[in-house]
């Protein structure tokens, strides 16, 4: 999860927690010994820890690399696993949102990954490490906010762990679902001709997220709005299942992180490549309006604006009339977004029809790209 986007110099004066340069994460040589965090990036990390992870493969169906770890079957269900950690100033800053709606937060992006694999969310653990002289009531508003978005999908808490911290609110969810193994959706089943959906608007939190900051300015009407996509995400868990259940997708990721960065790591664990359509991202009109006042386009918040938590997926083309029926018959939107193709990489077509190779683009720790 990506949060309130702090600067990578921010990020990184937060892990040199001695301030002396010293600990694993500081320094700045480039040679192997001294290579900082900085340099692999979130992402390159994660994959340089991938090998030797797994001692007994028994049971293990996926492990890193998906929104979920899947294990199982045990009967005919396979269990999703997902955590997520919300720390103060990396992802959230002192008096940004209220209590509550990081509390629905927290629990709404793991919720997104469940989501992402066609599950149904069950059970919550959640592990908090509290600073010294926190109020009462802001730890209650979090439960309440907490309790708010499970009770919207009957999850229960069963556990977790309570610390004392002595920088800032820590807090971090497991979430376990579970599903029919035959319907799990992953990020490595697309291929060239498939269909790429997404299941709604892009780029509202991101410009949600510019008005909280205070960089940027829009219409009292439409604010809220945005403002409301940032803070109170609602993960689509039922048009997830419904596409799941289906059948007739091949791939699903949540966008957490930007659309290209997300459909980055589909590509890259499919090994295929993307063409997107610019005129058709799915864009509010509260968006347009934000980035008329604020001279932007629209678009490009669009491409790698995070924390949408839309769901995005492939759908081979032989299936895609049976799957937009079905998800419209229930209500739900679902927007064609371009195709998959052989070659690798991202390329984007302009409403002219000239297209342009676009490099992923999103929220990484540490990257340098970010912003
Ligand atoms: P998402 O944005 O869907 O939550 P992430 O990008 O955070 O996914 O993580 C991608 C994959 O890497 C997931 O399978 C996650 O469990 C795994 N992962 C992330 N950080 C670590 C870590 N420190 N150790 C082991 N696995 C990790
Ligand atoms: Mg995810």
């Amino acid at each position: 999860m990506q949060g309130d986007r702090l600067s990578p110099a921010q990020c990184r004066r937060l892990l040199c927690t001695d301030g002396k340069g010293k600990g694993t994460f500081s320094g700045a040589a480039m040679s192997q010994e001294t290579k900082t965090i900085d340099h692999l990036g979130e992402f390159g990390f994660i994959r340089s820890i991938m090998k030797g992870c797994i001692q007994n493969s028994e049971r293990v169906i996926r492990g890193i690399g998906d929104d979920c770890a899947v294990i199982g079957p045990y009967g005919n269900r396979v269990f999703l696993i997902t955590t997520d950690l919300l720390m103060e100033h990396v992802h959230f800053l002192p008096g940004r949102k209220s209590f509550r709606d990081l509390g629905a937060k927290t629990v709404a992006v793991n919720l997104s990954d469940i989501a992402a694999m066609g599950g149904v969310p069950r059970h919550l653990f959640l592990s908090i490490a509290i600073p010294k002289g926190m109020l009462i009531e802001d730890l209650s508003q979090l439960y309440a906010g907490m309790n708010e978005m499970c009770g919207l999908h009957r999850v229960n808490l069963l556990g977790g762990d309570t610390s004392a911290s002595s920088d800032g609110l820590f807090i971090n969810i497991t979430l376990i679902g579970e599903a029919d193994p035959r319907a799990v959706l992953y990020r490595n089943g697309a291929s060239p001709g498939d269909t790429v959906y997404v299941t709604g608007a892009l780029g509202n939190a991101q410009a949600g997220l510019h008005l909280l900051t205070g960089k940027m300015r829009a219409p009292h009407e439409i604010s809220e709005q945005l403002i409301v996509a940032h803070n109170r995400p609602q993960p689509r868990v039922e048009t997830g299942r419904l596409i799941a259940e289906s059948l007739l997708a091949s791939a699903m990721i949540d966008i957490s992180d930007g659309l290209t960065s997300d459909l980055g790591h589909l590509c890259e664990e499919s090994a295929v490549g993307a063409r997107l359509f610019e005129e058709r991202l799915p864009l509010s009109e509260e968006l347009k309006i934000f980035c008329r006042v604020n001279n932007l386009d629209p678009r490009a918040i669009a491409l790698s604006g995070g924390e949408d938590y839309e769901l995005l997926f492939t759908v081979p083309e032989k299936n895609a009339y049976s799957l937009e029926r079905q998800v419209k018959s229930k209500g739900y939107q679902i927007f064609k977004l371009g195709e998959i193709v052989r070659e690798r990489g991202l390329h984007l077509v302009s409403s002219e029809g000239r297209e342009r190779q676009i490099n992923p683009s999103g929220f990484n720790h540490f990257s340098r790209e970010s912003p």
